[in-house]
């Protein structure tokens, strides 16, 4: 899917070197779980997370001291753009900004009168940082609460539209947005009202989604609905679980969707039936470990595994190249088109080799 095609036109910014919104890619985040005053096992944990593809780290800050961590981070040669997490301190959150954070969250509508907004936002304006409103389903605000009388799908989006007046009234917009919520159907349709209500980049993400399939399931349904309609610049996948865990998901959902040229390597493979002719389902086990052990994965070609030939190719003509079984052998098809026989044994050493071939032939153009 190319992204763009269908993409809701957002607002750029740049947290940090990291750019989102307008034709940017979707950017992956997570967040430290760790004692953000700790600085060596939160050095330690951003490093993890830079290196499995993060592409932009959350950090809560609780504490005025809790701030300083950000130069041990810097000092151990981390470059992935930090977003500062704050809640109802606005001197954290200036603090936070002057500290060298690349985008502070807070929510402008909670952290007091009009001067107090009035000194994050010069601070992010003089840094040229943006700022992340995130709006959340357990604590939406008195007011709008009391008129819709429960965290509706309106009602996130409404607060989500408070906040940003809040800051738009200091003429700042450099903003992002996010509306989480642990109802996935809520969180679709408070999105899809706020893609259509504000100009700003959105960040997807289900919160409380939970551990294992729960969570992955869960947030692949909410990210990736809005994601097949063109809303959303960043995601996080929220899991009960190690914050790496939660870049690896958030991988598997964009590759799931099939974002082009972003979300790696997509596998196919077909469900088997009475007519598979080759022992299918262990076959594809086997090449999804040999294309992570050779660095694979995170080339942009489509990968077609198919357990007959009377249907394979034909099924499986938009892969770059694929295999159908045959009886102890295979056929090697690029496109849907067969190119030649392949023993059984061969199969894995072969589709390897080729996709070798075709990230040359394209780094070559
Ligand atoms: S590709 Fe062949 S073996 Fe696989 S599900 Fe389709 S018909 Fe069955």
């Amino acid at each position: 899917m190319n992204y763009n095609q269908i993409r809701r036109p957002a607002k750029e910014i740049a947290i940090g070197t990291c750019k989102i919104g307008g034709k940017n890619p979707i950017a992956i985040q997570s967040m430290t779980n760790t004692d953000t005053a700790d600085a060596v096992a939160t050095v330690a944990q951003i490093r993890a997370l830079e290196s499995a593809g993060c592409d932009i780290v959350r950090v809560s800050i609780p504490t005025l001291a809790a701030v300083d961590t950000v130069f041990a981070i810097r000092e151990a040669g981390i470059r992935v753009p930090l977003v500062a997490d704050v809640h109802f301190d606005y001197r954290i959150a200036v603090r936070c900004a002057e500290a060298g954070f690349d985008k502070i969250r807070i929510n402008p509508g909670n952290i007091g009168d009009d001067d107090r907004v009035r000194a994050v936002v010069d601070a992010c304006r003089k840094k040229r940082i943006p700022i992340r409103i995130g709006v959340n389903s357990g604590s939406l605000e008195k007011h709008i609460l009391a008129k819709y009388g429960a965290p509706t799908p309106e009602a996130l989006c409404e607060s989500a539209q408070y906040h940003i007046a809040l800051l738009e009234r200091f003429d700042f917009t450099d903003i992002a947005v996010s509306i989480k919520a642990s109802t996935v159907s809520d969180m679709i349709a408070a999105n899809r009202l706020l893609g259509q209500a504000c100009p700003y980049p959105l960040h997807l993400g289900v919160t409380e989604a939970g551990g294992g399939d729960r969570g992955l399931l869960k947030s692949a349904i909410g990210i990736g609905s809005l994601l097949c309609d063109g809303i959303g610049d960043t995601v996080r996948v929220s899991l009960t679980d190690d914050p790496v865990e939660e870049v690896a998901a958030a991988k598997k959902i964009l590759r799931a969707i099939g974002i082009e040229g972003q979300s790696g390597m997509d596998i196919v493979s077909c469900p088997t039936c009475s007519r598979t002719k080759i022992d299918l389902i262990p076959l594809v086990k086997r090449f999804e470990q040999a294309v992570r052990a050779e660095g694979l994965d995170n080339l942009p070609i489509k990968v077609a595994l198919m357990g007959c030939v009377v249907n394979g190719p034909g099924e499986a003509r938009e892969a770059d190249v694929g295999i159908a079984g045959g009886i102890r052998e295979a056929v090697l098809f690029r496109h849907g088109e067969i190119v030649e026989k392949i023993a059984e044994n061969d199969i894995i050493t072969r589709l390897i080799a080729e996709i070798k071939h075709i990230a040359a032939q394209t780094e070559e153009t």
